[in-house]
């Protein structure tokens, strides 16, 4: 299989990715690579802000969702094709590299014109269609885990991208279903960490913010998911949380990620 780790004589694949700053390298024996920015994207001013925000305190990449895939059909979808042209806004102020999600066939063109990496999201984890259809560009893909999906099929929905042609391929954990949602949204699977690594030679990313669901757990999850050996974080971060038009609840305030990025650097430096 290509994405196994005897596929590529047990090195590891590092995914470099072109930015306006400069190239970013994500996988393991290089720096840890930072996502952040609103679940969402909802005004031109919130998103170049918050670009310039997590720049200044050492994101490499803005995320945030042109298209939505919400559970209800009733919430915010997402501004869609408008909301790509402010992401080349944001790219173009702050010059991080842009990760937003594709969730149909028919927005790719539209989409690789801004994205530096193509997020397929937890949800179409195994819409095989539109994996192969991501296969066949070359913009890096960061594949989510699905909801419920194993560490099995998970890389085998990996497969379906590499074996289209793409090899840049990122896999994130960002929680997936137990029987508890009390307390949490969603069960991080930290073990995912170590066990991606033995079995896959594919870059790791883990997403707190949709992991946990709770803006008060996202510091320690996101230092233990560094413990553990991560090649890069994706936190969702928003200057007005309690307005955010989707994930609020789980969002860091600018000043939060801030203060998170100094623990995460104290602790790249104590590793
Ligand atoms: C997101 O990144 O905002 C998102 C919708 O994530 P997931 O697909 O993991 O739910
Ligand atoms: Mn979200």
């Amino acid at each position: 299989k290509r994405a196994s780790r005897e596929y590529r004589d047990h090195e590891s694949s590092v995914v470099i990715v072109p930015t306006p700053n400069g190239d970013v390298a994500i996988g393991e024996n290089h720096p840890l690579a930072i996502a952040a920015g609103p679940c969402s994207v909802e005004t031109e001013e919130m998103i170049v802000e918050t670009a310039m925000r997590v720049k200044a305190a050492g994101a490499q990449f803005l995320r945030g969702g042109a298209y939505k895939p919400r559970t209800s059909p009733y919430a915010f979808q997402g501004h869609g094709e408008s909301a790509l042209s402010l992401l080349a806004a944001a790219r173009a102020a702050s010059g991080l590299g842009i990760i937003t999600e594709v969730m149909d066939t028919a927005d790719i063109d539209k989409i690789v014109e801004v994205a530096d990496v193509l997020q397929i999201g937890a949800r179409n984890m195994q819409n095989f269609a539109l994996l192969k259809q991501v296969g066949k560009q070359s913009k890096p893909v960061l594949l989510k885990r699905g909801l419920a999906a194993t560490i099995d099929d998970w890389l085998m929905a990996a497969e379906y991208i590499l074996a289209e042609g793409n090899p840049n391929v990122i896999l994130c954990e960002r929680g997936i279903r137990t029987f508890d949602r009390e307390y949490t949204r969603n069960t991080i699977d930290m073990a995912a960490i170590p066990v991606l690594r033995k079995l896959t030679h594919l870059p790791i990313m883990i997403d707190p913010s949709h992991g946990t669901g709770w803006s008060e757990f996202v510091p320690s999850m996101s230092l233990a998911a560094i413990a553990a050996g991560t090649d890069s974080l994706m936190i969702e971060v928003h200057p007005n949380p309690k307005k955010a038009l989707s994930d609020g609840p789980q969002s860091l305030t600018f000043d939060d990620f801030e203060r998170l990025m100094v623990k995460i650097k104290n602790l790249e430096t104590a590793m």
